[in-house]
């Protein structure tokens, strides 16, 4: 099974969520790279012990440390719960994640439902879709 580069983030609001979804999902993550902004990763390994890249908070750079690993083809997919209710200090830095990712053709979840999907598709482990994404980059 190929493994692949899942990045995690997930504003305060929805940190629970995720930090939950995690732990539902811990066998799986678990096989593959890991990164996280800083403090959505340090819930998720208290919570499960999972290994986690950890990078910078959110509002200190850390969704544009994702960006940067998506513009250098280091990220599979993107799990990134954003807050619909409230306004963040650093909504520039998460349009820019979310337009990064879209350009890159990451397959992006932004709710719990299609993070279920994603993780849950027979694509996600697939050896041709990830040669398929690669072709299209060129
Ligand atoms: P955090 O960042 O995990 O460091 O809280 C998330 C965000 O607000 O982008």
């Amino acid at each position: 099974m190929p493994k692949r580069s899942i990045g995690l983030v997930a504003h305060d609001n929805k940190k629970d969520d995720l930090v939950e979804w995690a732990e539902f999902n811990k066998g799986t993550l678990s096989l593959h790279a890991l990164y996280a902004t800083g403090n959505t990763g340090e819930r998720i390994i208290d919570k499960t012990g999972l290994k986690i890249a950890l990078l910078k908070g959110g509002p200190y750079g850390g969704d544009m440390e994702l960006g940067a690993l998506i513009a250098n083809d280091k990220l599979d997919y993107l799990i990134f719960f954003w807050d619909p209710l409230q306004t963040q200090p650093h909504d520039v830095d998460v349009k820019a994640l979310l337009r990064i990712a879209v350009l890159y053709n990451v397959p992006t979840a932004c709710n719990r439902a299609t993070a279920d999907l994603i993780i849950s598709s027979p694509l996600f482990h697939s050896a041709e879709y990830k040669l398929e994404k690669e072709r299209r980059r060129g």
